[in-house]
C-alpha cells in the first residue's frame, strides 16, 4: 500500500491535551458519558472491547460502555490537563501518522463523492440523490476526547459520532491492533478508518436511523450486526476503488481480512470468556466480517452491501 503520492484531505483535525473542545465535557473521572443520544450514537468498530480484554458488546453500546467504564480505571479516566488544543497542523513528531490519516481520508472522499453523485449506494437508502458531505476525522492524542456524543476515553477505540458527523481515533489504537489483536499492517489500519467512514455513509443514507429506531427492541442486536457488517462491506468497496491508486497488494488484502477476523464477536468472546453467545453479537462473527469486507472488495459496488433485506441467517 502506497500513500506518499496521495492527495491529502484537509478534513483532519488534531487535538492535543485534554478532552476540552467539542460537545461534551471531560474530566470528572468518567471516561465515557453519553449525555443525550443513547445509541447507536457512537458506533465503535468493536475492537476496543476486546483490546482491553472485555467482552464484545453484549447488547448494543450501553453495555459496552458500562464494561469499559467499569474495567478501564487508569486507562482513560482522566479528562487530561486543561482544554484540548485543536489544530489542522500536524503535531511535531507525528508526521507519519498525519500523512497516513490525511491520505487515507482523502482516498475515502475520492471514492464516496462520485458514488453519491451516481446513486451507487446500498439499501436502505432515504432515496435522495445526495451530495456526499465529507466527514471530519479528529485525531486525538490525549486520554479522552469530547464529542457531541459525549466524552470518550481512548479505551473505546476508533468510533464515529453521528451527532457531529466526525470520526475519532487515537493513534495509540494501532499499537493495540498490532500487539494485542495481532492485526498489524497499514492496510489493516486503513480498513479501520474506512469502516468508520462507512458508518458516516450509513448516517447520510438513513441506515443509522433505522437501527436507532430498533433500539431496545427484540431485533436490536441483529440490527446492529446488519449495520456493522454493512460498514465492513463499505470499507471493502473503498479498498477496491482506492486499490489502484494506493497500490494495494494481495498481502494488504490479507491484512484487512486478518483484522476483520480478529474483531469478530465470536473470536472476541472466546478470547475474553471462553465461550460464545450468538444472541449477544452486535458486530458479527469473524467469518461474517471477513465475508462482507470481501463482498465489497471483490465487487467494488456498494449496492452489493445490502445487509438489511437479507434474512438474518443468511448474513
Ligand atoms: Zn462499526
Amino acid at each position: 500500500m502506497r500513500l506518499d503520492n496521495q492527495r491529502r484531505s484537509t478534513n483532519v483535525e488534531y487535538r492535543t491535551g485534554g478532552a476540552g473542545g467539542g460537545g461534551g465535557r471531560g474530566g470528572g473521572g468518567i471516561p465515557l458519558r453519553i449525555p443525550r443520544l443513547s445509541l447507536p450514537v457512537i458506533l465503535i468498530i468493536g475492537i476496543a472491547a476486546l483490546a482491553f480484554h472485555f467482552l464484545a458488546p453484549a447488547a448494543l453500546k450501553e453495555q459496552v460502555y458500562g464494561q469499559i467504564f467499569g474495567a478501564s480505571a487508569g486507562s482513560g479516566a482522566s479528562g487530561g490537563a486543561g482544554p484540548a488544543q485543536a489544530s489542522q497542523t500536524c503535531p511535531a513528531g507525528q508526521e507519519e501518522h498525519c500523512q497516513f490519516f490525511e491520505a487515507v481520508l482523502g482516498s475515502t472522499e475520492d471514492v464516496w463523492g462520485p458514488r453519491f453523485q451516481q446513486g451507487q449506494l446500498p439499501r436502505p437508502s432515504n432515496g435522495q440523490p445526495a451530495q456526499y458531505a465529507q466527514p471530519r476525522l479528529v485525531v486525538f492524542f490525549g486520554p479522552s476526547v469530547a464529542t457531541e456524543c459525549g466524552t470518550a476515553g481512548t479505551d473505546v477505540g476508533p468510533f464515529y459520532c453521528p451527532a457531529d458527523s466526525q470520526l475519532y481515533i487515537n493513534p495509540s489504537f494501532y499499537d493495540v491492533m498490532r500487539q494485542r489483536l495481532n492485526a498489524p499492517g497499514d492496510f489493516a489500519q486503513a480498513y479501520v478508518i474506512a469502516h468508520e467512514v462507512g458508518h458516516h455513509v450509513q448516517n447520510l443514507i438513513g441506515a443509522t436511523r433505522l437501527v436507532d429506531s430498533a433500539r431496545g427492541g427484540r431485533t436490536a442486536n441483529q440490527m446492529s450486526v446488519r449495520l456493522e457488517l454493512q460498514a465492513d462491506c463499505l470499507a471493502g468497496v473503498w479498498g477496491r476503488a482506492a486499490g489502484r491508486a494506493l497500490e494495494v497488494s494481495n498481502e494488504d488484502l490479507q491484512e484487512a481480512l486478518n483484522a476483520a477476523h480478529a474483531i469478530g464477536d465470536d473470536t472476541l468472546q472466546r478470547q475474553s470468556r471462553g465461550y460464545t453467545d450468538a444472541n449477544s453479537y452486535t458486530h458479527g462473527t469473524s467469518a461474517q466480517r471477513m465475508r462482507w469486507f470481501r463482498e465489497g472488495f471483490e465487487s467494488g459496488d456498494a449496492r452489493r452491501c445490502d445487509t438489511f433485506s437479507r434474512d438474518y441467517s443468511q448474513l
